[in-house]
């Protein structure tokens, strides 16, 4: 987003990818509806809808057995009132392929980052490996914006805060039947959670499970996660078979973390790079994006005409720490209180809060405020234009 932003501004933009497609199976799904505004002050909403998607209006989960409704999008003040499920791959070769449309606008595929240059302080590029041999790339501004285990982050040696995280996720797929649910679904279970995207064809689940724990998953047995899945959803019984090996379930580790400091010297870290998002919430997409829009905002005019100072970089770090910082402090309340265990609700309680939200629906739309649009959102500025 800030390559297609800053190109369409008319600075030159080399975005450079490790591997040879968009195609993780670990991202998120989930485009907000303040990257849907987005989408619609660049003028690409009714192109973007047109893509294969699903529209989720209302969040609900089951929590404990109860089908709850959790957040109401449908009367946020933007132009989609919905939360668009689209598999991630999808969104960046459509973004991409917008980008391209830009002579600014180089994507090179299968470039991996793996170290930065230096001028004494300074910043001056970055080496790559490439299938056809190393290289080297000068630039004016280096933006880090390669994830939770940012090698530009810590070439450049930006300290990180850790925020304990007590979970990890499990990652498998399991078929999807015609008759199943038709929505993306949450199962909240005595402080236990099993999420299932629907990818057409598919469920993607993400099965959360105590940090450190896969082994003891493993030693329990295959048998044994089946049953546990098919506890939450009953649904997957004739088919949660198919997860027969455990080279088909893929352990994700989550971190919650934050530089001090989001740049140096003609470098700026946005993203995971600068804050390792959990999925709680899944808001870490909305929120990368948010900061590449702000660094547009900020920087795209004087990087028109050469190299941004360190105070024009710290500006983006002001803007954007402060809604990082509620972001992440609400996803380690919701790891701490509702997703390690820790509650003591009887098997077929709910939780305080999910009571609150079934019987105020007023009150669903603090939740739809906080995950479809976050705090301080960013608009698509005329000057980047
Ligand atoms: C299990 C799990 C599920 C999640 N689910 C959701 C969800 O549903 N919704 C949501 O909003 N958030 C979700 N999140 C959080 C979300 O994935 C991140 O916050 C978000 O992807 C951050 O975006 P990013 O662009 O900063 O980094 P990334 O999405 O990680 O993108 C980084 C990119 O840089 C590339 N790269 C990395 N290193 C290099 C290198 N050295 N050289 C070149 N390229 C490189 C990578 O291949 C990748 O394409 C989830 C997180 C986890 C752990």
């Amino acid at each position: 987003m800030a390559g297609y932003l800053l190109a369409r501004a008319g600075v030159p933009v080399i975005v450079l990818e490790k591997h040879a497609d968009f195609f993780r199976d670990f991202r998120g799904d989930t485009i907000h509806p303040s990257t849907l505004q987005l989408m619609y002050e660049l003028g690409l909403l009714d192109e973007f809808l047109n893509q294969p998607h699903q529209e989720v209006r209302e969040l609900r989960a089951v929590v404990n057995g109860q089908l709850v409704p959790i957040a109401d999008f449908t009367k946020l003040p933007t132009r989609c009132k919905f939360i668009a499920f689209m598999p991630q791959w999808d969104f960046l070769n459509f973004l991409s392929a917008h980008a391209k449309q830009f002579p600014s606008f180089q994507l090179l595929m299968q470039h991996e980052v793996v170290d930065l240059t230096f001028d004494q302080e300074r910043v001056t590029g970055v080496r790559v490996k490439t299938p056809r041999g190393d290289l080297e790339i000068r630039a004016d501004l280096v933006i880090g914006a390669d994830g939770r285990h940012s090698i530009i982050q810590k070439r450049a040696g930006l300290e990180r805060q850790e925020f304990g995280v007590a979970i990890d996720v499990l990652w498998m797929r399991i078929s999807k039947r015609e008759n199943d649910p038709q929505q993306t679904l949450g199962f909240f279970q005595q402080g236990k959670l099993l999420v299932l995207l629907d990818r057409g064809d598919y469920w993607q689940c993400g099965f959360v499970i105590p940090k450190g724990g896969f082994e003891l998953i493993k030693t329990r047995g295959l048998q044994q996660l089946q049953n546990e899945i098919v506890s939450f959803a009953g649904f997957l019984r004739d088919r949660v078979g198919e997860l027969d090996d455990w080279s088909k379930i893929k352990l994700l580790t989550v971190q919650i973390n934050r530089l001090r400091n989001w740049c140096r010297d003609r470098l700026l870290c946005i993203g995971d790079s600068a804050h390792a998002m959990s999925p709680a919430g899944g808001v870490g997409i909305n929120l990368a994006i948010q900061d590449a829009v702000a660094t547009a905002n900020l920087l795209a005019q004087q990087l028109r005409a050469g190299p941004v100072s360190i105070d024009d970089l710290r500006r983006v770090q002001e803007r954007r720490e402060w809604p990082t910082r509620l972001i992440q402090a609400m996803q380690v309340f919701v790891h701490r209180h509702v997703v390690t265990g820790q509650s003591s609700h009887r098997k077929d309680s709910l939780p305080f809060v999910v009571r609150l939200l079934k019987w105020f629906p007023a009150l669903r739309q603090i939740p739809a405020r906080f995950i479809g649009i976050g705090p301080r959102p960013e608009h698509y500025s005329g000057r980047v234009r």
